[in-house]
Parts: structure tokens; C-alpha cells; sequence
């Protein structure tokens, strides 16, 4: 079995700060990070490799050289092939561009069984690049999965709700996006973080995966970030005084009503 994981090497964005003064944000000095989403993904598909001699486990980026760093770090917790997809013609792309450029890149390697991602990417917050992938390579898609059972050719899987779970069969090959719940990722090994140096990335650009300029990045990107800006600080909050108990807990709910929050 061949399970591919796509990968987004992304900011870590529980280390971004705001400037107080500018209100704007700082990036110096931020690490880049596997997406943690991803790091779920990466960790089922080596789970069912340690389960099913014989799996092997491909991960895929699209993303500027310096991705191969991140890329060096999923071969260190055990991916046996790695591919990056770099190309001053990527850039710019919005989600649309993005998967038609995963996908191109997929449809290059023969024989997937399984495509794993991540529900959501924590920079680009969207959650649409794995159905997106899905939908061009024609396979079916189940989101937000948080168990992963193989069954012959098939994926028995949960679909994480609101309220409890869905349990869906899927037909490989099929695309999982997967979330936090599935999984405990697991650490890189030293002999890992040693082997990963000497392991080959494949870096291909868009000729490689036979797109055309015209049909990736920015060029291919329907939708336009025409600004983008700090949010504002949110107000102080308010402590609600009284002298009994009843009197506190009554001004608490006309506030609420008030707000229309209940
Ligand atoms: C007009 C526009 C311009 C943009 N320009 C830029 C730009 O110049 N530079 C830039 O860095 N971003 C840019 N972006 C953001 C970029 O579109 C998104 O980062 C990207 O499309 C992925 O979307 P997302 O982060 O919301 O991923 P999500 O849809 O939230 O990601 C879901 C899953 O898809 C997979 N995935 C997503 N992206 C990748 C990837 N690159 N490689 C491998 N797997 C992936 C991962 O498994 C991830 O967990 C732009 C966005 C727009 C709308």
C-alpha cells in the first residue's frame, strides 16, 4: 500500500506577537513548523505502516526551498520518500492553485492508495485544500476524520461531528483530512534525524508535474487578498459586582440578553 501525506511547512503561529505600538505583526523570529494537523496525518500513515509490512509513505509539499527542511523532518519520524514542489511560478496561489498544483504533483507518483492532509493549515485557516485535491484527483473525501481502520480496500473511518461521530467506508483510493484526535504524533528518532540527511528530496517545478505557468500560483488564483490587517484589541472586560448572589447572576443574564448571547 502507498499512503502520500501532504504537508504545509507554516509559521508557528502561537509564537506570532503584535506590536503594541504598530499594531502590526511580528515575524522575526518565528519558527517554521510542520502544520499539526499534518503531524496527524504523518502519524497515521506510520501507524499503518507499522501495522502492514510493505506500506509505504510518501510526503508532499509545495512550498518555497527552505520547505525541505520541514520535509527532512517527516523522514526522521519515518516517511520513506520525500517531493517538493518549488517554483517562483507557485507563488502567490491561493487554495484553488494550490491543490490544482498538489494534485498535478500526485498524479505524477503512480499508484497512491491512500492521500492523508490535514483538515486545516494553521496560517491559511481555510480547510479547503484537501477536498479541493480530492475532488481533482476524483477520489472520495472524508473530512475531519479521527479514526482510521483499513479493511481490504477499504477505510473504515470516523467523521469527527459536533455532537459524537459518523462512521463512514470509504473505496481506496480516498483522500482523509485528518484532526488532532486521531493521533499522538510520534517524536523523530537520532537515527531518523541521522538517515533523513542522506535521504534524497525529489524537487520538482511546474514543468516537472505538467502545468503550465498560466496554470498555477498567482496567475491560476481566482480569489485576490486585497488587504490584509491586525484585528483590533478587544475591549477590557467587565466585572460584574453586587451584593448578593441572585443580584450578580440576574445582571449577568440581562447583560447576556442584552448582547442577544442567550
Ligand atoms: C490571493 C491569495 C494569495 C496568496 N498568496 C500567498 C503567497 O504568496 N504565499 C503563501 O505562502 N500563501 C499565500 N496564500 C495562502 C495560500 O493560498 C494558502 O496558504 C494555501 O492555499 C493553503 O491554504 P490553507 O493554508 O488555508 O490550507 P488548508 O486548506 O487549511 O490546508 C488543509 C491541508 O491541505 C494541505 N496543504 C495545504 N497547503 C499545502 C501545501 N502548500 N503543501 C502541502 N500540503 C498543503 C495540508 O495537509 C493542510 O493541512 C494566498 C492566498 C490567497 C487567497
Amino acid at each position: 500500500m502507498r499512503i502520500l501525506v501532504c504537508a504545509k511547512q507554516v509559521p508557528d503561529t502561537n509564537e506570532v506577537r503584535i506590536d503594541p505600538v504598530k499594531g502590526t505583526m511580528i515575524r522575526e523570529g518565528v519558527p517554521s513548523i510542520l502544520n499539526p494537523d499534518d503531524a496527524n496525518a504523518l502519524e497515521a500513515a506510520l501507524a499503518i505502516k507499522d501495522e502492514t509490512p510493505g506500506t509505504e509513505v510518501i510526503v508532499m509539499t509545495m512550498g518555497p526551498p527552505q520547505a525541505s527542511e520541514m520535509l527532512r523532518e517527516c523522514l526522521a519520524m519515518g516517511a520513506d520518500e520525500a517531493y517538493l514542489l518549488s517554483d517562483r511560478a507557485f507563488g502567490g496561489a491561493d487554495t484553488w492553485a494550490t491543490s490544482a498544483t498538489l494534485a498535478a504533483g500526485i498524479k505524477k507518483i503512480k499508484k497512491i492508495d491512500m492521500v492523508l492532509a490535514g483538515r486545516q493549515a494553521i496560517d491559511g485557516d481555510t480547510a479547503q485544500v484537501g477536498s479541493q485535491i480530492a475532488q481533482r484527483l476524483k477520489m472520495p473525501v472524508v473530512t475531519y476524520v479521527e479514526d482510521i481502520k483499513i479493511e481490504d480496500q477499504k477505510a473504515i473511518v470516523h467523521r469527527q461531528m459536533e455532537d459524537g461521530y459518523e462512521v463512514i467506508e470509504v473505496e481506496m483510493p480516498c483522500l482523509l483530512t485528518c484532526v488532532k484526535e486521531l493521533n499522538d504524533p510520534r517524536y523523530m528518532s537520532i537515527g531518523g534525524i541521522m538517515q533523513a540527511y542522506e535521504q534524497p528530496i525529489t524537487t520538482w517545478n511546474h514543468e516537472d508535474i505538467g502545468l503550465s505557468p498560466e496554470a498555477c500560483g498567482l496567475n491560476a488564483s481566482p480569489t485576490q487578498v486585497f488587504r490584509s490587517f491586525t484585528p483590533p484589541a478587544k475591549g477590557g472586560g467587565e466585572m460584574i459586582t453586587g451584593t448578593t448572589v441572585s443580584e450578580i447572576a440576574g445582571s449577568l443574564v440581562s447583560k447576556l440578553k442584552e448582547k442577544h448571547i442567550i
